[in-house]
Formats: structure tokens, C-alpha cells, sequence
């Protein structure tokens, strides 16, 4: 018998994984419905969240649904039981379902949509399709007494908190002596109020991003045990890493366009796409962004990319970019329903370090409106 998690106790590890932070604007992720503070029963992935796929997770006994497309995109203003959306809403709430969606969070996320992609192509010498910021690196000391040290680095670390490259967990650690003074209104975990005290402290100094200081904090304030933990954030000149959209790489093997088409068709499960430019181009250097990509049509060119892999290309842009050398390949939007298995990898991962284990269905709904015939 595993012992029981919340919802909100799952989302919050998966939150750590792909921050809601990083989503657009004009995005709606995160939680859709449902009420978190419910024992998870199990997970079902899926793209869309369609009747069917409701009808699924029903059927197979998981209470939350983790969608890439969030069903609730366009603000409501009446849930209208007559209407499709309005009744899909209806049989959610009636079943308990919970949604929760990581969209544009999770194209932008390190080792998110774009990289997961290019993976599956093998693209080596990788780089961001679009370079939209650097991930601002800072450091963190935090002074801990002897005691404390453990704990405090153990809930850090969980969270990802020092990571380098491919290293986890990372932390200098220095002894040293921390001396104060409590006042008449402190409440000191150690010593006497006008008393000077000398206490063995810690240090433990971490690279984390910027992303990640607001949970850093909140742990600090957690487990640290003092009334005012002593911490430094100090921001860093170190070059960060890039976070972007889309990912341009190399093939290890240039191939012709055509064996190149039946390959990405291979990779991911296609029945059919649509391809533009020369048929005898030789292929190298590869973009791919999942999703709607028409609008980075030049990024890829730039990047010389010998073909752009997206969806929802239209008649001129794909006219004009294929007159100016670039391939195409438009594999759908539907190509992002490989993030259906990736996503139970990240809720695998979560169960593995929370200790539990619950079901995870990876929908088998195929929610293309399309199909070739
Ligand atoms: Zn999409």
C-alpha cells in the first residue's frame, strides 16, 4: 500500500520541473479545474482534452488529467451545458476530474517539448531555433548551524538547486563561526536574549537560477531554524544558458530530402505530411519547433537549417520561404502528441522521488482533427 498524495502535492514536484514561470503571457497553463486538495487516484497525459479523452480517464479510474493544450484557452464567460465545451466542462466536474495544463511553459523548459523533438531525430550540435533570454545565473550562501545542515541541504537539492551541467546536488560547504545577539523581542533558537552568542555555522553555497529563488527561499524559511535565517542571493556575471523556442541541429549523417521525410514519418508515428522545396536537396542541418511554427520560417533560414520540421503551415509563407531554399516539412500540430509519453516519464520521476505509485495512462485518443486518406 502506497501512502497517499494530493493532487497539490504532485502538481507542486511537477511545478518544479516545468515552472509556470516560463509560459507566454498570453498562455492559460497550470491548473484548468478540479480541486487539488483530493487524493491522487491516477494520471492520464494526453494533447487535448476532448469528451473522449474525458471518457478515458474515467473509465481507467484517474482523477487528473496533465494536458499539453489547455482546455480553457480563450477566457469563458457562461458555462453553457449545451455547448461542447460547455459539456465537456460539465462531465469533468461531475466525474471529480481535475485538469491541469503545461503548454508554452513546456516548449521553453530545458529538456521540454523542442528538446524531446530533436532527441528523437538525434540532432547533435543543438541551438535555440529563437533565443529569446539567458537564464540569469545567482548564487546562494546560506549560513545554517551544524545541526540543520543536512535537512536544509537535502530539501534544497530536491528541488534541483544546484545543478551544474550534468551534475546534481552540488554545494561548496565552509565551517565558520556565527556570532549575534538576540534582542529583548527575538525569540532565538539558540541562546539568551542580551546575550552574545557564538554558534558553529555552515556555509553552503549554491549556483541556482533565477527562476528557482522564490522556492529557494521558501524552503530557507521552512527548515531553517533559525528566527532570521542569514542567507546572501548574490547574481552572478557567469554566462547563463539560453532559453528559447525551437531547436536547429545536425543530423550525424546528411540524407536526401525524401529519405529524410519517410524518417521523420518513422519517428513519429505519422500517417502523412506535407512537404515543400527541392526534392533533391540533401539534408543536413535540421529545425524543428512543435506546434504552430509558421512565424519562425525565417529563424530556421537564418540558422541554415536545410529544412524547418513544424505544423499549420499556409499556402504563401510556405510558397515564399520554399523560393527562398528553405524545405519544409509540415507534420502537423499533432507531432506534439509524442509529449504524451514524456509526460508520464516526468510523473514516473516524480512518483520515484515521493515515494509513491499511482497509474499513469498515456491517453490512446488520437485528437487530430486531421486524418489522410
Ligand atoms: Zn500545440
Amino acid at each position: 500500500m502506497h501512502k497517499p498524495l494530493y493532487i497539490k502535492e504532485f502538481l507542486a514536484a511537477f511545478e518544479q520541473v516545468v515552472p509556470q514561470a516560463l509560459a507566454y503571457d498570453w498562455d492559460a497553463v497550470g491548473l484548468q479545474m478540479g480541486d487539488v486538495n483530493t487524493p491522487l487516484t491516477g494520471i492520464l497525459t494526453t494533447l487535448d482534452v476532448t469528451e473522449a479523452v474525458v471518457d478515458e480517464a474515467i473509465e481507467q479510474g484517474v482523477n487528473l488529467i496533465m494536458s499539453h493544450h489547455p482546455i480553457m484557452f480563450k477566457p469563458m464567460k457562461k458555462i453553457d451545458f449545451s455547448t461542447v465545451k460547455g459539456r465537456l466542462i460539465k462531465k469533468c466536474l461531475l466525474n471529480g476530474l481535475t485538469i491541469f495544463s503545461a503548454h508554452t511553459n513546456y516548449d521553453r523548459v530545458d529538456g521540454g517539448m523542442n528538446d524531446r523533438l530533436a532527441d528523437r531525430l538525434a540532432l547533435v550540435n543543438r541551438e535555440m531555433l529563437v533565443e529569446e533570454d539567458e537564464i540569469k545565473n545567482v548564487k546562494l550562501q546560506v549560513f545554517v548551524p551544524h545541526t540543520h545542515k543536512e535537512i536544509l541541504d537535502e530539501a534544497l537539492t530536491r528541488l534541483g538547486i544546484g545543478t551544474m551541467g550534468n551534475y546534481e546536488a552540488c554545494v561548496y560547504e565552509t565551517d565558520g563561526i556565527g556570532r549575534f545577539q538576540p534582542t529583548d523581542k527575538a525569540d532565538p533558537f539558540i541562546g539568551e536574549r542580551q546575550t552574545r552568542e557564538a554558534v558553529e555555522e555552515v556555509k553552503l553555497e549554491y549556483l541556482i537560477t533565477h527562476d528557482q529563488v522564490s522556492n529557494a527561499l521558501s524552503i530557507i524559511d521552512e527548515v531553517h531554524p533559525y528566527e532570521t535565517p542569514a542567507f546572501d542571493l548574490i547574481p552572478l556575471l557567469n554566462t547563463g544558458k539560453v532559453r528559447g523556442i525551437g531547436r536547429v541541429g545536425d543530423l550525424t549523417e546528411p540524407i536526401s530530402f525524401h529519405p529524410f521525410i519517410k524518417k521523420v514519418k518513422e519517428t513519429f508515428g505519422l500517417d502523412g505530411v506535407r512537404v515543400a522545396g527541392q526534392s533533391d536537396k540533401l539534408i543536413k542541418r535540421v529545425a524543428i519547433l512543435g506546434g504552430s511554427g509558421e512565424k519562425f520560417t525565417m529563424a530556421a533560414l537564418k540558422k541554415q537549417a536545410d529544412v524547418y520540421i513544424t505544423g499549420d503551415m499556409t499556402f504563401h509563407s510556405t510558397q515564399d520561404i520554399a523560393a527562398l531554399g528553405l524545405n519544409i516539412i509540415d507534420a502537423g500540430h499533432y507531432l506534439e502528441s509524442v509529449m504524451k509519453d514524456d509526460f508520464k516519464e516526468i510523473c514516473q520521476a516524480i512518483f520515484k522521488k515521493t515515494d509513491c505509485d499511482y497509474p499513469i495512462v498515456v491517453s490512446r485518443v488520437n485528437t487530430n482533427p486531421f486524418r489522410f486518406i
